[in-house]
């Protein structure tokens, strides 16, 4: 990154409203409660509603140092794996003695999800983890936790990243959303966090809800009360492959250099490619689905993505691209559901914004 740009982002950073806690003695998330120089674990009690409560593992880092506070959360999509044990080995190397400022680190927010293997949704109320924000406190389980998410991570945060994957369906390419929240100023930082994570992909997220008592996304969540937020996906399918662990572990720690919350340079990403937009296939049948193309293709418009048939192997659909772009996930599995999504196209943005 050019060195006028470093000194305009370390501008921005500096003219940003940071929570500097360095006086406190503690750092309160949940149960759980760090003085400088510790790294401790407690939990997100979700009380118990009209349905079960939970207990959301939760750990806070507290460096030595005085400097900001960055949530780093994981697991909404419980099988989402590679994106949890990127957080896990997160928490296990993050030093509080290197560490200016917090880091509050939530890697499962979807307990059931990765007990019973379920993708997709908390089999407690069936509802998506990263959709209904900012929560309530007397609704179902996924609301509650998002209700106590926004109150314990979200506001006693001066940056968030939420990481997600490909889940159990879904063969996924690796890539950043840069949410847009509308102040330029914080826009600006954002963007420098999705640079400095470094994925090679980013999408232009600037059409998720302004409104802050229905923003339903985790990340537009922060962003909308005003804290810079980026949401990274790596990971595919169940698997938990080194490369995309790494890709992630690294990220965070080139973010935390940018953010001068660990020594060292940040490395930012210097040509990625802009998606402005998502054109998005789901399939009007179900039956058995042949994909035809692989996650990080590039494809023409109308080209075909794959087909489904029914159980006798007659062709019921053709699925093809709406636009020409990059695949950025393509389902993984023959089981399709109508409606069921069968893949996502990035539509590439004709210059950098
Ligand atoms: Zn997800």
């Amino acid at each position: 990154m050019p060195r006028i740009l470093r000194l305009l982002f370390a501008l921005a950073l500096c003219s940003l409203p940071v929570l500097v806690h360095a006086q406190e003695s503690r750092f309160t998330v949940g149960t759980a409660s760090a003085k400088p120089g510790e790294k401790v674990t407690g939990y997100l009690d979700v009380p118990a509603g009209i349905d079960p409560g939970t207990q959301i593992p939760v750990v806070v880092v507290r460096g030595t140092k005085p400097g900001p506070t960055l949530a780093l959360v994981s697991g909404a999509h419980g099988t989402e794996y590679a994106s949890i044990i990127a957080i896990e080995k997160l928490i296990h190397d993050l030093d509080p003695a290197q560490v200016s400022g917090t880091v509050i680190l939530v890697p499962l927010v979807n307990l059931a999800s990765f007990e019973q293997k379920v993708p997709h949704v908390n089999p407690v109320d069936k509802k998506s983890m990263n959709r209904f924000y900012p929560g309530k406190a007397d609704g179902t389980q996924t609301e509650r936790a998002s209700y106590l998410i926004t109150k314990e991570v979200v506001d006693k945060c001066d940056y968030l990243i939420d990481f997600h994957g490909g889940d159990l369906d879904e063969s996924l390419r690796p890539y950043a959303y840069w949410v847009v929240s509308g102040n330029a100023k914080q826009d600006g930082v954002a963007k420098e966090m999705a640079l400095a994570f470094g994925l090679d992909h980013i999408i232009i997220s600037a059409d998720r809800p302004k409104d802050l008592s229905a923003t339903r996304y985790l990340d537009n969540t922060a962003a909308m009360r005003g804290k810079p937020a980026v949401t990274v996906e790596a990971g595919f399918a169940g698997t938990v492959e080194t490369d995309d662990v790494e890709l992630l572990e690294r990220g965070t720690l080139s973010v935390m250099r940018a953010l001068k919350m660990l020594p060292g340079e940040a490395r930012f990403v210097e040509h990625p490619v802009w998606i402005q937009s998502i054109a998005d296939v789901s399939s009007p049948v179900t039956g058995i689905f042949y994909p035809l193309v692989k996650r990080g293709t590039f494809v023409g418009e109308g080209m075909e993505l794959g087909y489904v048939t029914d159980y006798f192997g007659k062709t019921i659909f053709e699925a093809h691209a709406p636009a020409a772009g990059v695949v950025l996930h393509i389902c993984a599995v023959p089981t399709m559901n109508k409606g069921d999504n069968i893949a996502n196209i990035g539509v590439v943005a004709a210059k950098a914004p």
